[in-house]
């Protein structure tokens, strides 16, 4: 018998051709072991098949069987295609539509029985009931029948059959790391049984022992690693600074306020951290306009007085030219640069010499070399990937570093993406701040709104009007701001309306957010380019177009840049929202200031792939787990984790080790 290697490329599974390999990549199946670990989306009971008469308006979701009578492919104008069946069984007959699968006519033919479920709708164009399909197979005998996430030309019945094939031949590839004293102890089942039961199950608690072992692991050794690197980081001795208590309270003393409790609060754990011998690894949370800025000057302060030399990366042009000027004001004397594309090809290397480096991802470029780095700040962290980062820090000798977000993260989120951090939280906003008046906005008040805008600039106030990426297109995108501010200036012509977006050079963006600043621009409409972290107090209102088409959370931080002065501030949210989700967004704003409690429901909405957009933000993506329902599996495998690395700290790292090596091969 020859020996397989373990990773062994799905094309020489039988069955499997380089034709269905390369249709096999796009769902990120490459090889046998990537396979069986394709667990299935849902599982479909038999036992819940319905007659076709049965079937009736209001019923969220039915399943049946039935023969294929008629086939038929409809094209709408958006591209869109449609497919029409119509099936029956001996109790009657029904229609069934497949959205945007045209493939499908090639697969079904008049007198196939399949097996389709999904929701059973009116049709409006030719009346009578139809099912809107949601999944499909073919005929199976099955008692419980899994359901996978399909791609074009990988038909239910076909990965079926792979995987029985796999399962029975390849079951070897299933590693089972975790001791028997760990299994016991944790009343978990062994995983090859475990992975079988997950594809062909007997019944749904089968279902339910063989889901928790496996979700069980995929927390447990993630928090294991987690854990063990944050001992591996506090036992590395670090950059130990001075406290300069006087020169830290004379500057405090000339701030034109005193910090929020919360300020000094977490400025004392940071201080701490700088002060003892092992490297800082700290996440600032706080909510928009919360003043986490001035707790990073502070800290770069000790940073600069103790002879080393502080960094700050932010996610964009423009804030990195924020806080380089905010700072250059707060600390005189002390020799700022930035750093951003823009600047570096203007000038040779302006970084030896420099006590604190502001700017953008252009910090972590090769040719900045920083020789003394004691101090790294990330703003907006959420929006770089854990290697730009990681970039940074590897330009010093184990800086303290210091992570700031104004996202707040749920917990079950923080458990995962910051297991290994400190946490701090600015939890109370500076005093005198008046919350924000959020109002919806629909299309027959938008005259009036206007009116209202008119009066507050009067008044001296400044307004932002941001639009939203409507179409897939930047160009088109572009298109509608330009076309908004045309509009817009037209409306308010006695005053200057100005645009910002993505695609101006960083001089002609710089020039406009300075007259905005100035006030020679009373109305700004940008893209979104101004969502994070811009800080004008006279603006004090918020216009935001097609607010339906946003995420919540991006809308929340698009809300904090106002407020942030004396005045009432005000959030305008035009919108004509159609689905339930954006109705569900829109009152979470109006109902909601509290930047945490906005996170938890968008989290809730949209899920947690798409919480955070970016695949580079950090999170892990598990094979079967499932961060928001699995919350409870994962806090007990957090502190089963922790057990585990106290009570058999060698076992640990050893199956810590085996496991990196089997998640790096694959
Ligand atoms: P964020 O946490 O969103 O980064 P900033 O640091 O930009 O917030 O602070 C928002 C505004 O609040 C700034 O104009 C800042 O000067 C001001 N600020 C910060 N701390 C205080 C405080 N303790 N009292 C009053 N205003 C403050
Ligand atoms: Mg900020």
């Amino acid at each position: 018998m020859v020996k397989m290697s373990k990773k062994m490329p799905i094309q020489y599974l039988k069955g499997v051709g380089p034709k269905l390999a390369k249709i096999f990549a796009k769902i990120d199946v490459f090889t046998v072991e990537d396979l069986l670990y394709y667990f299935p989306r849902e599982y479909e009971d038999r036992s819940k098949i319905m007659p076709i008469r049965q079937i009736s308006i209001g019923l969220d979701k039915v399943l049946i069987i039935g023969q294929i009578d008629h086939i038929e492919l409809k094209q709408t104008r958006n591209r869109l295609s449609i497919i029409k069946i119509i099936m029956s069984d001996n109790s009657g007959q029904i229609k069934a539509v497949f959205f945007n699968q045209p493939f499908l006519m090639n697969v079904f033919r008049p007198g196939m029985k399949i097996l389709l479920s999904g929701r059973p709708e009116v049709d409006l164009y030719e009346g009578g009931m139809q099912i809107i399909a949601k999944d499909w197979d073919f005929e199976t005998t099955l008692s419980i029948i899994p359901v996978y996430s399909l791609t074009d030309g990988l038909y239910p019945k076909k990965i079926r059959n792979l995987m029985f094939f796999a399962l029975e031949n390849y079951s070897d590839l299933i590693i089972d790391n975790f001791p028997d004293s760990l299994k016991s102890k944790h009343d978990l089942i062994s995983k090859a049984p475990a992975v079988k039961s997950l594809h062909f199950p007997e019944n749904f608690t089968q279902i339910e022992k063989a889901r928790y072992r496996i979700v069980f692991e995929e927390f447990f050794i993630f928090q294991m690693g987690l854990n063990l690197n944050k001992k591996i980081t506090a036992a590395e001795k670090g950059i130990a600074l001075k406290i300069p208590e006087k020169l830290v309270s004379s500057f405090m003393a000339n701030l034109p306020f005193s910090l929020t409790t919360s300020q000094k609060k977490v400025f004392d754990e940071i201080k701490i951290d700088l002060a003892n011998d092992y490297s800082m690894n700290r996440l600032l949370q706080g909510d928009v306009g919360s003043g986490k800025t001035i707790i990073a000057v502070l800290s770069a302060l000790i940073a600069i007085n103790n002879g080393y030399q502080a960094a700050v990366m932010a996610p964009t042009e423009i804030l990195a030219n924020q806080h380089f000027e905010k700072m250059s004001k707060l600390l005189p004397g002390y020799k700022i640069r930035l750093i951003t594309s823009a600047s570096l090809k203007q000038s040779c290397l302006p970084v030896a010499g420099a006590d604190l480096l502001i700017g953008t991802h252009a910090l972590i470029e090769e040719k900045i070399k920083i020789k003394k780095l004691g101090l790294v700040i990330i703003d907006e962290q959420h929006r770089f990937g854990v290697d730009q980062r990681a970039k940074l820090s590897e330009k010093g000798y184990r800086p303290n570093i210091l992570y700031m977000s104004a996202t707040p993260i749920p917990r079950s989120l923080a458990l995962i993406l910051y297991g290994d951090l400190e946490r701090s939280e600015i939890d109370e906003m500076p005093v005198g701040r008046i919350p924000i008046k959020t109002c919806f906005v629909s299309e027959a008040k938008r005259k009036s709104s206007y009116e209202f805008m008119k009066k507050k600039i009067k008044e001296g106030r400044q307004i932002f009007v941001v639009c939203p990426l409507v179409e897939e297109s930047e160009v088109l995108d572009l298109k509608a701001a330009i076309d908004e501010a045309k509009l817009l200036q037209n409306i308010f012509s006695e005053y200057k309306v100005g645009l910002i977006h993505g695609r101006m050079k960083s001089q002609e963006k710089e020039k406009v957010m300075e007259e905005f600043k100035n006030n020679i621009i009373q109305l700004l409409v940008s893209t979104t380019v101004i969502e994070v972290g811009i800080d004008i107090p006279n603006a004090s209102i918020m216009v935001i177009e097609h607010a339906e088409r946003f995420g919540l959370s991006q809308l929340h931080q698009l809300r904090g840049r106002v407020g942030r002065g004396d005045s009432e501030s005000y959030c305008f949210l035009m919108s004509e929202p159609k689905t339930k989700e954006a109705k569900a967004r829109i009152k979470a704003m109006i109902d909601h200031i509290d930047g945490f409690k906005i996170a938890e429901i968008d989290l809730k909405l949209r899920g947690p792939g798409d919480f955070f957009g970016t695949k580079q933000s950090g999170l892990p993506e598990f094979k079967l787990a499932d961060i928001i329902k699995d919350e409870k599996i994962l806090r007990y495998a957090r502190s089963a984790a922790e057990q585990f690395i106290l009570e058999d700290f060698k076992n640990a790292s050893d199956l810590w080790e085996s496991q990196r090596k089997a998640i790096k091969s694959s």
